[in-house]
């Protein structure tokens, strides 16, 4: 439904490994100063006064993203999200990043021209050098594995271990739009094989596919925090869904949780696609996943600095580590919270 509707078909073979490297990589600039040597030696060579992060991603084809529903570009872009949204979650700045590739000769180097115009925009809109990577055949389909590189003082670096019992959990932007998101894209993909010739109105869903499409690193968010002068005591970012991130925080910082139901932070469109899908929209914003918002505990102090503020919501607190994790309900009832989302949801089905 979504196809690239270029019909040039350029095969890979015709550059050679070397070629397509290069034409790949050749419009990229290198705009910090730290980076002393990007693409084009054996090795990158780049010099932070600070404490350097850095994290990778592996994505495959058929297992992290479809093709059928997922443009190339909304790919690249994608790729370098998650990386970044990780460096985020350490409270960092992103410098950096490689991108190792390996293709079938399924793919035409149109393809990869568009996967690495979403990287190229991905990199400017975020600031970040393409300082390097690797590239190589697949036997079937396509796997990518974007690497991010930033840097950090040492003292502003937040690991998911600092959290405190009575510390104000917060979470920015909204959940459980990016699932809802992709639950219209697979009914329509369904649609789509039955009746190749319809189709689909996806406007009502615009910002839910948006957000599984085109996710937001949210480096905003940390420059938020900074300017606020907030330092979160534990921070990591939503990748798998709110419920099991709460419960790395609380494994590694050694305490507990209570959730609130009624805080959680929904838009109107997931709650009407939730009642669309006959789906509970709580349950869809603790279990759903790669919302890549930021999750984070800080100081009771702080909550005037954060309070109102319309991209941050408090959803809860810390606790002592043997009151353990729950989600306290709409009805005032605690229920333990679990990796999947809570037990008495997963013991009903
Ligand atoms: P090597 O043989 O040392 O692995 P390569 O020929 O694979 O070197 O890569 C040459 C240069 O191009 C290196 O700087 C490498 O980091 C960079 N590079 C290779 N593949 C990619 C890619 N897919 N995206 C960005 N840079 C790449
Ligand atoms: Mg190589």
């Amino acid at each position: 439904m979504l196809e690239d509707k270029n019909q040039e078909r350029t095969s890979l073979e015709k550059l050679g490994e070397f070629g397509l490297i290069d034409h790949l990589t050749k419009n990229f600039e290198i705009n910090h100063k730290s980076t002393l040597k990007g693409i084009g030696d054996d090795a990158a060579v780049f010099d932070h006064t600070e404490k350097t992060v850095l994290t990778t991603d592996l994505l495959i084809e058929g297992v992290h993203f479809d093709l059928s529903y997922m443009p190339l570009k909304h790919l690249g872009y994608k790729a370098v999200m998650v990386n970044l949204s990780d460096v985020y979650a350490m409270n960092a700045t992103a410098t950096s990043i490689t991108v190792s590739l390996a293709v079938s000769n399924r793919f035409p180097l149109e393809a990869l021209e568009e996967l690495y115009a979403g990287i190229a925009l991905a990199a400017k809109v975020f600031n970040v050098d393409l300082i390097g990577g690797d590239t190589t055949s697949s036997t079937s389909g396509m796997l990518i594995s974007i690497t991010a590189i930033g840097e950090a003082k040492e003292e502003e670096i937040t690991y998911r271990s600092g959290a405190k019992p009575n510390d104000l959990l917060v979470v920015s932007g909204d959940l459980g739009a990016a699932y809802m998101g992709l639950q219209v894209l697979d009914r329509e993909k369904e649609v789509f094989k039955v009746n190749p010739n319809n189709q689909p109105d996806l406007s009502p869903y615009s910002y839910i596919v948006e957000r599984q499409l085109k996710p937001e690193a949210r480096k905003d968010i940390v420059e938020l925090l900074k300017e606020m002068e907030v330092l979160p005591t534990s921070m990591i970012d939503i990748s798998d869904g709110l419920s099991s991130e709460i419960l790395h925080l609380c494994k590694s910082s050694k305490v507990g949780c209570n959730l609130f139901e009624e805080k959680i932070p929904l838009d109107p469109t997931v709650i009407s696609a939730c009642e669309e899908f006959n789906v509970d929209s709580t349950m869809v914003a603790l279990s759903g996943g790669e919302d890549y918002e930021l999750l984070f505990t800080i100081s009771q102090n702080d909550f005037d600095k954060i309070k109102g503020n319309p991209s941050l919501t408090v959803i809860g607190h810390m606790t002592d580590e043997r009151e353990g994790a729950y989600l306290v309900t709409r009805g005032n009832t605690k229920i333990e919270l679990t990796a999947q989302g809570w037990n008495s949801f997963n013991s009903d089905n």
